[in-house]
């Protein structure tokens, strides 16, 4: 029999308890009250949820909510398990735990089939399927399949970071040529050997490097947005109050490129929400553009002309029947003239890079899952607003949708000259596009800075569930076999710069 675990582990839990839940599926195999109850323990404990069996699934992180779906999976004793993109919806650590559980179960020999995006999670399988417009392009074991890197790349799918690193070392003769290397670990211990003659790695210029990373936000511009003493509370007063957000301030600057990042259910969405007055403060205050937005006759009009509010998975929202109509849904509400409204949706269909002729005319519906987003991106776009607010606009993508998005509020970013705020999981993203970072944790801002100032403390934020950026992690692992590289590293680049000097 096979099992299957889907992508949003909020659509797979249907019980109040966390073991009915488990139970639901024994008890339609119609099994014994006492078998029931060892399926539902033993399961529990092999993903490690049985403290949390008494347990509402809707209290629990979404990581913890997918170890109770694979938990209900493994109940009913499955010889194979497909994981359906499994870690899409997931922040980093409630990806680790998933994969530990894929891992565990195959070794205990449950076969499993993984669908995935992410080539990091593909290193560790015996064998891995590579397919294409509906067609299977490859298929072998890890090390084959990663040998045929621009295969690989011109079908829009990236190589695990320790494939493209030891790739990059070979090419600038660091690394002797041979086999892809997969494992970190293993790359690690090489290079180390290999650079043992380097000294200047190990001192050379470690001071101009230590300067080079003290290079801070560019933005000089008075603040756009001020957020003062916010504290946002749900349900207060009954039992299950949340302080959601709790005494945060900062300020952004106009045109600076900010992300936050954090542990889901950290406040990020609850912070962002009061940037356009969606939510109000308990306590606190909100200006944008000198407006106050927390105050309770705050126009929502004059709001969502200063800030354009890209939600998480905007393409639910798609709701016309052509994509010209939804994108001129904003503007028309803002009582823009009709043929403003016609410039309008061209320029924010070029802005998110797609033709007009081509798309406005056809049903959102019928576009793929990055065009929806582009679209519903560009919805918010044509409300001109001078701050665009974005979270998680990648998650669930594709790499190569992914990557375009990036781009997308990258250009955006340059050639409207928008102040970007934008929520995210991906520090690798987060490292290569942010002026600052603010780091979330338990409704506060626990540490703020730019990518290197943030990233140079890698047990901070591993200590709040988050990691840092890969490159930043490889070099961490140098470190602490001796070979310390100058400065924060935040990239494969840089750790190439670094490590061929
Ligand atoms: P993040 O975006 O970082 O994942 P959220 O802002 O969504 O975090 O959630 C912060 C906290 O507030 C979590 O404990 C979450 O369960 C709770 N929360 C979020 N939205 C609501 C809501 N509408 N009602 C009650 N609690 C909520
Ligand atoms: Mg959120």
């Amino acid at each position: 029999m096979a099992g299957m675990v889907f992508q949003n582990p909020d659509n797979q839990l249907v019980s109040a308890v966390v073991e009915d839940d488990v139970a639901f599926g024994p008890e339609n195999l119609g099994l014994p009250r006492d078998e029931i109850i060892d399926r539902i323990r033993i399961s529990l404990e092999a993903t490690g949820m049985y403290e949390h069996r008494k347990m509402a699934p809707h209290l629990l992180s979404g990581g913890q909510k997918q170890r109770v779906a694979i938990a209900g999976v493994v109940a009913m004793k499955p010889d194979i398990i497909i994981f359906d993109e499994p870690t899409a919806m997931l922040d980093p650590e409630g990806r680790a735990e998933a994969l530990e559980i894929a891992a565990r179960l195959n070794q205990e020999g449950i076969t499993v089939l993984l669908i995935t995006h992410f080539m990091e999670e593909t290193v560790g399988s015996d064998r891995i399927i590579i397919m294409d417009g509906g067609r299977i392009c490859m298929d072998g074991p890890p090390r084959d399949i990663f040998a045929r890197a621009e295969e690989l790349k011109a079908l829009g799918l990236k190589l695990p970071f320790a494939v493209e690193l030891a790739e990059g070392l070979r090419e600038k003769g660091v690394l002797p040529p041979g086999e892809p290397v997969l494992v970190e670990a293993e790359l690690a211990e090489t290079v180390s050997a290999e650079s043992r003659g380097l000294a200047s790695v190990r001192r050379g210029s470690t001071e101009r490097l230590a300067m080079a990373s003290l290079g801070s936000a560019s933005p000089s511009a008075a603040p756009i947005i001020t957020v003062d003493r916010l504290s946002h509370t749900y349900n207060p007063g009954l039992a299950y109050e949340t302080h959601a957000v709790a005494d945060v301030s900062f300020e952004i600057s106009t045109g600076e490129y900010v992300a936050i990042i954090g542990h889901t259910g950290s406040g990020k969405s609850t912070l962002i929400q009061h940037l356009n007055g969606l939510l109000k403060p308990t306590e606190g205050t909100v200006t944008v553009g000198g407006v106050n937005v927390s105050a309770k006759g705050a126009t929502t009009v004059e709001m969502r002309k200063k800030i354009g509010m890209v939600f998480q998975y905007p393409e639910y929202q798609l709701f016309e029947e052509t994509v010209y109509k939804d994108i001129a849904f904003g503007p028309n509400n803002l009582g823009v003239p009709e043929e403003e409204i016609a410039e309008r949706v061209k320029e924010a269909i070029s802005l998110v890079n797609m033709d007009y002729d081509e798309i406005a005319e056809r049903s959102p519906f019928e576009l793929s899952g990055g065009q929806k987003r582009k679209a519903a991106i560009a919805g918010v776009l044509a409300m001109r607003p001078e701050v665009l607010v974005l979270d998680e606009p990648t998650a669930g993508l594709d790499p190569r949708s992914h990557e375009e998005t990036l781009e997308l509020i990258e250009s955006i970013h340059e050639r409207t000259g928008s102040t970007i705020v934008i929520v995210s999981h991906n520090m690798d993203d987060v490292a290569r596009l942010a002026d600052r970072i603010l780091v979330m944790a338990a409704g506060r801002i626990v540490k703020s800075g730019t990518p290197r100032e943030v990233y140079a403390d890698e047990e901070i934020l591993k200590s709040i569930g988050l990691g840092v950026p890969k490159a930043t992690s490889f070099a961490g692992r140098l470190a602490r076999g001796g070979l310390h590289l100058p400065g924060v590293i935040l990239s494969t680049q840089e750790l190439l710069e670094a490590l061929s000097q």
